[in-house]
């Protein structure tokens, strides 16, 4: 086997194999910038912990998350897209090329870079939480409560998004407990209020959850009262999470502005605080946060970073300074 080589030059490295970056990886082969993608360990981002994807369009029948990577992966590899599925652990961003460093497969040298890190939706981290995800436990509602017609649904979280995944799951759902920690909520005021009007909506004050009951599928939780500590039982047929997100900007941070929560800071849609560096996907939107939005300003990030690659020829590599 010949060895990696330490060093590898790219025009364009686009970190992460989500929606966003594999769009973002599409788009840009296809317009001969043969980028290379850092997909990450594990690759694929969210949709790989998703069953059921019934919401990105051309699949009328619906499709599996992982299936969904696979044919995104396949599309950006026919035109030429290459793939390099390791962590960046360090950034330099100060001058061009970029250097990205990688876990084990050494440093990138790139003249642009999108970066398509994603976010993670926030758990409880309670085992019985983790072993029901896909079977009754999920942290989307828009992707997920259409399987939950006339059940009884329990949403968990106090801010916007619990609000408006509670709201979203009436749709389907026969009632939806919201389960909060605190005795008051952090969402707006509209929201708390459109809520609290839904017939189908009750609140469940200074409550955690404390198991997630069921074999196969979610049956009911086991819920602690914060102020007395009396156990209860609520039974449903669904959890979902909407505690918040986690964008995976850690390794950027430093390097590009972020906002207060970590997102990046862009302007003109995909430009981050560093000319040449682009964003894509979850990473910094916290408003949308679907696959196909996500593809979607994959594709923006492409498109920009084409037209500023065209105006920016390679950047010649210099040899480090000696210490
Ligand atoms: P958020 O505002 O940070 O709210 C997260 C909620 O989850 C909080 O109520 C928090 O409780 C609770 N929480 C966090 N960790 C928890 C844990 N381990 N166990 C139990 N509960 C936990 O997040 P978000 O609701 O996703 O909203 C994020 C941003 O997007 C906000 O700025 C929001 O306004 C915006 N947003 C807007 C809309 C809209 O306008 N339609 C919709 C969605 C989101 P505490 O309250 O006790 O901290």
């Amino acid at each position: 086997m010949p060895k990696e080589p330490e060093r590898r030059r790219t025009r364009l490295a686009i970190v992460g194999s989500g929606p966003a970056g594999l769009t973002a990886a599409l788009y840009s082969a296809r317009a001969n910038l043969a980028p290379l993608v850092l997909g990450g360990v594990p690759s694929g981002g969210q949709l790989m912990l998703t069953t059921d994807v019934e919401n990105y369009p051309g699949f009328p029948e619906g499709i599996q998350g992982p299936e969904l990577i696979d044919r995104f992966r396949a599309q950006a590899a026919r035109f030429g897209a290459e793939f390099l599925d390791d962590n960046v652990v360090r950034v330099d961003l100060t001058r061009r090329p970029f250097r990205l460093e990688t876990g084990t497969r050494g440093t990138i040298e790139a003249d642009a870079v999108i970066v398509a890190t994603g976010a993670n939706a926030r758990w409880l981290n309670l085992p019985s939480e983790q072993r029901l995800r896909g079977h009754g436990v999920s942290a989307c509602a828009t992707c997920d409560g259409f399987f939950f017609k006339e059940k009884d649904l329990a949403a968990i979280g106090g801010g916007d998004s619990a609000m408006e995944e509670a709201l979203f799951l009436t749709k389907f759902a026969r009632h939806v407990t919201v389960i909060h920690r605190r005795g008051e909520l952090r969402a707006s005021r509209i929201m708390q209020e459109r809520a609290k009007a839904h017939p189908k909506i009750s609140f469940k004050f200074d409550t955690e959850v404390v198991e997630v009951l069921g074999t196969d599928t979610v049956e009911g939780l086991r819920l602690r009262d914060r102020r007395t500590g009396t156990l209860s039982e609520l039974k449903v047929q669904g959890l979902f999470l909407a505690i918040g997100h986690d964008p995976a900007s850690e390794v950027f941070r430093g390097a590009l502005e972020l906002d207060a929560k970590g997102y990046l800071k862009t302007t003109d849609i995909t430009h981050t605080s560093v000319d040449g560096v682009f964003a894509a996907g979850d990473v910094y939107d916290h408003r949308y946060r679907q696959a196909v939005s996500a593809a979607g300003l994959g594709c923006m990030a492409a498109i920009d970073a084409e037209r500023w690659l065209a105006e920016h020829p390679e950047t010649p590599a210099k040899a480090p300074k000696a210490a």
